[in-house]
């Protein structure tokens, strides 16, 4: 089945909004092994969107269009759908009523335009909208299906999740199952490079996706029992592990904080940062997990000079020596805010976020983390690419690794 997409909406063609409806539903559609081959924006004009509607048609098996269900004069995705495909509009009962309901339940008067909203091509399904008014709609006619749904991206979003998705996996060929494994420490291209050949496998898939200073790889199998599927992941699972498991800290939605802070709070083991760069990201993504009150105890952002020595006792002459961000400060503030603190573990990252700072010997994105323990201080220097916000979050992902690869005694 090849998958066509229309994004309707003349604030798209002016460049107003982003089409992000589009790109949600491609990446849904390459997700369960769905072939998207065009993909077409156009404005809210009958003429135009019955042309690209036409073409469509002659193409592609699949057909999803976004927008132009509202209650208003600009919005004639399915008069013109109805139109092309020769079928009369009716009002729907049951759609009508939850619009009805709707507007009972936020407490607004419905106006009459409204009902335009519960007109939908005869002999076509409408598909229930939790989130707004409009009603999706599902024709199938001469082999052909069509999708419209409605623009907002939140009520598209759950539409598709809700009727679209599971409507689209009970056609195809059966069950698609994914997994996710999550990386950390790894680029993308050498992750790519070191699995070369299972990149080329098609059942399962591999597609790596890289995220904000994170990569994942999803395994994507299909087949037709559920058994074999999970087979065939796990055996891709077994495979990839066993060249680069050492960088793979957790799979699906897991987090790295999470991992990290799972394995604290099961270890006992306290744990306070005192961060400059990255000022306070590292205390921010730790306190996204819940139940970290037991083991995280503080951390103080110790931006200038004259506060790492206050807070941290960093001695001035290694500021005056070797400067900020150095393995020296590093280290002194990693076993400084461990002595203030009490706790077990001292996480400390200084770096140059950039764009301004360089020195010669020192360009943007150097960044020296530490971790104090009650054995020794390990330092590590660092050179990270990117905006400023991206050197920021690298380098708290790098320290909340290093925190992970000493807790679960990782080389
Ligand atoms: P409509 O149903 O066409 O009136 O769209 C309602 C609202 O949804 C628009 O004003 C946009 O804010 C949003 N919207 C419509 N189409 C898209 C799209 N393709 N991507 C993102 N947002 C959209
Ligand atoms: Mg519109």
């Amino acid at each position: 089945m090849n998958a066509e997409i229309i994004s309707i909406g003349t604030e798209l063609l002016l460049g107003q909004i982003l089409n992000t409806n589009a790109q949600y539903l491609s990446k849904s559609l390459a997700s369960i092994g769905i072939n998207v081959y065009y993909r077409t924006e156009v404005g809210d004009n009958q003429k135009r969107l019955k042309s690209v509607f036409e073409t469509a048609l002659k193409r592609s098996d699949l057909i999803i269009t976004t927008g132009g269900l509202g209650p208003t004069e600009d919005d004639l995705t399915k008069e013109t759908i109805a139109d092309v495909l020769g079928l009369e509009l009716e009002e729907d009962f049951e759609a009508l009523q939850s619009i009805k309901n709707y507007f009972e339940k936020i407490k607004v008067k419905m106006t009459n335009n409204n009902k335009k909203q519960a007109l939908i091509p005869k002999g076509s399904i409408a598909l229930p909208n939790r989130q707004g008014t409009a009603p999706g709609v599902l024709i199938e006619k001469n082999n052909k299906t069509v999708f419209m749904l409605p623009g907002p991206p939140n009520e598209m979003m759950a539409m598709y999740k809700e009727h679209v998705e599971p409507y689209l996996i009970k056609r195809g060929q059966g069950i698609i199952k994914s997994k996710v494994l999550k990386f950390i420490g790894i680029g993308e291209s050498s992750l790519e490079e070191k699995i070369k050949d299972l990149l080329r496998s098609d059942n399962p898939t591999l597609a790596p996706l890289a995220g904000r200073g994170e990569v994942s790889l999803r395994i994507t199998a299909k087949g037709t029992e559920a058994k074999k599927v999970e087979e065939k992941i796990s055996n891709m699972e077994k495979l990839i592990r066993a060249r680069v498991g050492k960088y793979v800290y957790g799979v699906d939605d897991e987090t790295l904080e999470e991992c990290v802070g799972k394995i604290l709070v099961d270890k006992n083991q306290t744990i306070s940062i005192a961060e400059s760069c990255t000022g306070g990201l590292i205390a921010d993504k730790l306190t996204n997990v819940p139940g970290i009150s037991k083991v995280f105890d503080r951390c103080i952002v110790t931006y200038s000079n004259k506060s790492k020595i206050e807070e941290l006792g960093v001695p001035p002459e290694i500021l005056n020596s070797f400067g900020a961000v150095s393995k020296e400060t590093a280290t002194a503030m990693a076993e400084g805010i461990r002595k203030v603190s009490g706790s077990k573990l001292g996480l400390a990252v200084t770096g140059i976020a950039g764009p301004s700072g360089a020195t010669p010997d020192k360009p943007v994105g150097l960044v020296y983390v530490a971790l104090s323990t009650p054995e020794n201080t390990i330092c590590k220097n660092y050179v990270f690419n990117g905006r400023r916000e991206i050197i920021k979050n690298r380098a708290a992902l790098t320290a909340l690794n290093m925190l992970r690869k000493y807790l679960i005694n990782l080389p």
